[in-house]
């Protein structure tokens, strides 16, 4: 009401000042218009704006992209904080595929135009990708990456983004967003050398924290790897509401890891090498997860997984429409190992019919 009065006041000052200077009358019509105007505007900013002191309320959204036998998972929070964990796809190098062909096109559809980390868990080409095809379409910020990575990638990234090598102990922090490093350990791990299994067991394996909420990323880690840092007091996760299942589920989250854990959700990376041998092992873990109350999403079903954190409550969303799945030509392929096809007819989006 103040308002009003306020108005109506000046517009009798108006009246009067008209008068005493001689103001045509268009013009001063004008200006009362425009005080009018600019009086309704300040009622309705004051009406929209929060009031003083308060925020507004801060969210982040986890999306985990479907990407086969690979990792792609991006943490953005409300903020504008992008953390990128792997972009990696495939059992071929052509991670630039899912770069190009997912990632970034993504990007801009959301209007993302930089990443604050570009996070490579460990140096394998399920979880890199092509740095360099991101680096053109997105400005990155830093690229964290293990022990082994600084090691082996470290001067083509370094062009790229500076680098930042992670270790336990380390925090990374992207406003209200965080990120513990739990593994590996400054000291180095028992498993050396370039084999497989050893890479997988030194990834980096970070707890997010947003809120109340915490969600484990542990790259490819496996049993071994798992059993290694529940013997550390300072390298075990705790419980976590979201755990990614290390090596896209497979001789990975051994019982005791679920017990530590105790996650809600526990979402399996997985897609084209998920067959008969390795399911054997799967069925294991899936009668683990249920015997724990354990929700399975695994990307070679649900698509992009997506959860959203207000920092109390969690929601999830899916998308089965983008699930990332060989051609048969592909398919073929593989099980013949005679011919490589060109890329362009690897891979396709194929929507999967509802269950
Ligand atoms: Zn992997």
């Amino acid at each position: 009401m103040t308002t009003t009065s306020g108005l109506s006041v000046d517009i009798v000052a108006l009246k009067r000042a008209r008068r005493r200077a001689g103001v045509s009358v268009a013009r001063a019509r004008a200006r009362r218009l425009s005080c009018l105007a600019l009086a309704l505007l300040a009622t309705a900013t004051a009406r929209a704006a929060p009031p003083a002191g308060a925020s507004l309320p801060l969210t982040l959204e986890v999306r985990m992209f479907s990407a086969g036998h690979a990792d792609a998972t991006l943490l953005s929070t409300s903020a504008g904080h992008h953390v990128l964990i792997d972009a990696g796809r495939g059992t071929s190098r052509a991670g630039d595929h899912l770069v190009s062909r997912r990632l970034l096109p993504y990007f801009r559809a959301r209007g993302i135009k930089h990443l604050d980390a570009f996070v490579i868990t460990h140096p394998h080409w399920d979880h890199v990708g092509d740095p360099r095809a991101l680096a053109r379409g997105v400005q990155i910020k830093r690229i964290v990456v293990n022990p082994d990575g600084a090691r082996w990638l470290g001067r083509q990234l370094r062009r790229l983004a500076p680098l930042v090598t992670a270790v336990r102990g380390q925090r990374l922090r992207f406003g209200p967003l965080s990120f513990d490093v739990l593994h590996p350990p400054r000291a180095g791990t028992p498993w050396r050398g370039n084999g497989l299994t050893a890479e997988n067991n030194r990834s980096l394996v970070l707890r997010a924290a947003f809120g109340r909420h915490r969600l484990l990323f542990p790259g490819d880690l496996m049993a071994a790897g798992e059993r290694w840092m529940l013997s550390r007091r300072r390298a075990r996760p705790g419980r976590v509401d979201v755990l990614k299942l290390g090596h896209h589920g497979l001789l990975s989250t051994t019982e005791r890891w679920l017990r530590e854990t105790r996650p809600r959700f526990a979402v399996a990376s997985c897609g084209d090498r998920w067959n008969r041998k390795q399911d054997r092992l799967s069925r294991r873990l899936l009668r683990a997860l249920k015997r724990h109350g354990v929700m399975l999403l695994r990307t070679d079903r649900a698509g992009d997984i997506i959860f959203r954190s207000d920092g109390a409550r969690l929601t999830l969303r899916t998308v089965p429409e983008l699930v990332f799945r060989p051609r048969r030509r592909h398919r073929r392929w593989a099980k013949r190992r005679r011919r490589r096809p060109p890329r362009s007819q690897r891979w396709r989006w194929c929507p999967v019919p509802a269950r």
